[in-house]
C-alpha cells in the first residue's frame, strides 16, 4: 500500500536518507523548520529521480502543530517519522539552561506533540505508524551530552505510553537506536572534538566515536530507512513500544 509519511528534520542526514528509500513506493513529505535547506534538499532528491513534497515545518511551534493536525485531518498521514534533532556537548554544571530546555523541547516535546497531531486522524482511519528516531544513547549514555540523552531516554517511556493508548486503532510507535551516523550533526561532533582533545579527526573518529561500537564502522543511512521501511510494513503490524537497535553491539558492553 502507498503510504503518506511525513519526515520531521529531513532536509539532511538521516531524515532526507530515509525520504529517499522511502520515496520510490510511497508519497513523501520532507519538512524542516529551515525553509532554504529543506527546498534545496526537495531540489536534490528531485533531480535524482525521487518525488517529495517539501514543507516548513517547526516541530516546537505551536502554529505549525496546530497546522499538521489540519494537514492530517483533510488529507491524511499514515507515517510520521520524528526525526528532527541537535545537539549539544557541555559538563552539566555548564549547560546552559535554554540549551537544555531547546534540545528537550525538539527532541522530546516535539515529537509528543507532532504524535497528538497526527493521532487523531489515523485512529479516524484506524491505521498508522509512528517511528522515533532515538538513538544509542536512548539506552545507554555519553558523558557531557545530558540533555540529548535525556531526550532520547524519553523517547522509549513516550512511545511505550502512546502505544498502549492507541493499540485498538492499529497504529504502532517505535524507537530506532542508532548508534553513529556519518550526517552534518556527527561531523559537527568530531570537529569539536578534535579541537578540544587536540587530535586529529579520524583519531577522533577511531578512538573516541567508534571506540563503544564493536563492529567499527559508523551505521549507515540506509540500513536506518531499511529498518524504518520494515516497521511500517505488513511483517512489523505486532511490533509496537519497542526500541529497535543498530549500534553495532555498543549495548552488549
Ligand atoms: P542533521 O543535523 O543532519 O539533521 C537534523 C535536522 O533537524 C536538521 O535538518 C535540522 O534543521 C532539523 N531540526 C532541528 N531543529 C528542528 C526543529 N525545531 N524543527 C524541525 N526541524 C529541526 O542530523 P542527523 O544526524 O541526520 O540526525 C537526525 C536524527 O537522528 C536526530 O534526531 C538525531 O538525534 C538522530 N541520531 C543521529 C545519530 C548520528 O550519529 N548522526 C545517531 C543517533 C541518532
Amino acid at each position: 500500500m502507498r503510504k503518506k509519511i511525513f519526515i520531521t528534520g529531513a532536509s539532511s542526514g538521516i531524515g532526507k536518507g530515509i525520504a529517499k528509500h522511502l520515496a520510490e513506493k510511497n508519497h513523501v513529505i520532507i519538512s524542516d523548520c529551515d525553509g532554504d535547506k529543506i527546498k534545496a534538499a526537495q531540489a536534490d532528491l528531485r533531480a535524482q529521480g525521487h518525488r517529495v513534497e517539501a514543507q516548513v515545518f517547526d516541530v516546537t511551534s505551536e502554529s505549525d502543530l496546530a497546522s499538521l493536525q489540519q494537514q492530517a485531518q483533510s488529507q491524511g498521514i499514515d507515517v510520521l517519522i520524528n526525526n528532527a534533532g541537535m545537539q549539544y556537548v557541555s559538563k552539566i554544571e555548564d549547560f546552559p539552561p535554554q540549551k537544555w530546555q531547546q534540545l528537550i523541547d525538539i527532541m522530546l516535546v516535539g515529537p509528543a506533540m507532532t504524535t497528538q497531531a497526527v493521532l487523531p486522524a489515523m485512529k479516524a482511519k484506524n491505521f498508522g505508524r509512528i517511528i522515533n528516531i532515538g538513538s544509542v544513547h536512548s539506552l545507554v549514555a555519553s558523558a557531557y551530552k545530558s540533555a540529548y540523552v535525556a531526550a532520547k531516554h524519553g523517547l522509549i517511556g513516550l512511545a511505550k505510553t502512546v502505544a498502549l493508548e492507541v493499540a485498538a486503532h492499529d497504529i504502532t510507535i517505535n524507537t530506532v537506536c542508532p548508534g553513529y551516523v556519518d550526517t552534518d550533526m556527527v561531523r559537527d561532533q568530531i570537529k569539536q572534538q578534535a579541537a578540544v582533545h587536540q587530535i586529529s579527526e579520524s583519531e577522533v573518529i577511531e578512538k573516541i566515536m567508534l571506540k563503544n561500537m564493536p563492529k567499527k564502522t559508523f551505521i549507515e543511512i540506509v540500513e536506518l530507512a531499511g529498518t524504518v521501511e520494515f516497521l511500517i510494513g505488513p511483517f512489523a503490524k505486532n511490533i509496537t513500544a519497542q526500541a529497535i537497535t543498530l549500534d553495532g553491539g555498543w549495548t552488549a558492553h
